[in-house]
């Protein structure tokens, strides 16, 4: 799945399911380029065929949050990005990252809504009775998610799972951070008419052992973004949940595919479709 690409003065160390890491040929330089392609995965699976300009347009995302949030500290780190991938890259600092995926939830769905049918809880944490998929949730809910070694699925875990792992100060400090940035982050989409549904975030250390928010951010990979009059006013969960983000891609592998073995071809219709979502929702947010 890497698509290394020959960067002067970098080299590929790492590809995920989306993005491909390089690291300078000059050791002593600690930054990372974060090269985002136009890969897209669903159920930790990566899917064919790629979406295209995704990469860029999720990379102008997460530049536009980054510096919306400017008094959070980051990965962004200075310098020039190679031109090969000027618009689908990032200088990040090379970052000591924590097991954990920082999810938080302001609306009940996806996996979230599925523990809520079993057993009434979201990552453990008990809900009132009565809530239906879509709804939004009493109050925005930190659902942490252990972030498993390549090639395993991560999941949801408990607030004590997050304390095991990380330690108690530390577990606390990414709950806290994780709810004040979704906060803040709902009110900038609300304003423009979209509801930020939910969204997960990495958080790495710096070698002065600061936290720093990294990864991707709020992109419409990482997050759920529903279009609030819709959500108003839509009945069904499709017309409440009209989505400008990886959802479409899920539903529709959802609908065709019982998760064994290698998942089918994306009909164009799905990867133009999803393609569109994604631009309309960078005009939405940023205009
Ligand atoms: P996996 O790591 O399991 O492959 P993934 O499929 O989510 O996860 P991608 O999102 O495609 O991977 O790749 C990005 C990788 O880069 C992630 O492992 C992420 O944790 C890591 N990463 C992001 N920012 C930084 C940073 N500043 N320093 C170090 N690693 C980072
Ligand atoms: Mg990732």
């Amino acid at each position: 799945m890497s698509e290394a690409l020959n960067i002067p003065g970098w080299r590929h160390t790492y590809s995920g399911k989306v993005r491909d890491l390089y690291v300078p040929e000059d050791s002593a330089d600690a930054r990372l380029l974060v090269v985002a392609s136009d890969r897209v995965s669903a159920f930790d699976f990566v899917l064919e065929p790629g979406i295209p300009e995704k990469g860029a347009l999720l990379t102008h995302l997460s530049r536009w949050w980054f510096a919306q949030l400017e008094d959070v500290p980051n990965h962004l780190a200075e310098g020039e990005i190679p031109d090969v991938v000027a618009d689908r890259a990032m200088l990040a600092m090379s970052l000591d990252m924590l097991p954990v995926e920082c999810v938080v939830r302001g609306y009940l769905t996806g996996s979230g809504w599925l523990e809520y049918q079993a057993s009434g809880t979201v990552c453990g944490i008990p809900l009132p009775a009565g809530l239906t998929d879509g709804d939004r949730l009493p109050e925005p809910l930190f659902t942490p998610a252990y972030k498993a070694p390549m090639g395993e699925h991560d999941e949801n875990i408990s607030f004590e799972k997050t304390v095991e792992l990380v330690g108690a100060e530390r577990a606390a400090q990414l709950r806290d951070a994780s709810l004040a940035i979704y906060t803040r982050a709902a009110a900038i989409a609300e304003a423009k008419g979209l509801i930020l549904a939910d969204t997960k975030f990495e958080f790495g250390l710096d070698s002065d052992g600061v936290l720093r928010l990294a990864d991707e951010v709020l992109t419409s990979d990482s997050s759920r973004y529903w279009d609030a009059a819709a959500w108003a006013t839509g009945t069904t969960p499709a017309e409440r949940m009209a989505s400008f983000d990886k959802q479409i891609v899920r539903n529709w592998l959802a609908a065709h595919w019982d998760k064994q073995g290698t998942p089918p071809v994306l009909p164009d219709e799905i990867v133009a479709q999803t393609a569109a979502r994604y631009r309309e929702l960078i005009e939405r947010l940023t205009a």
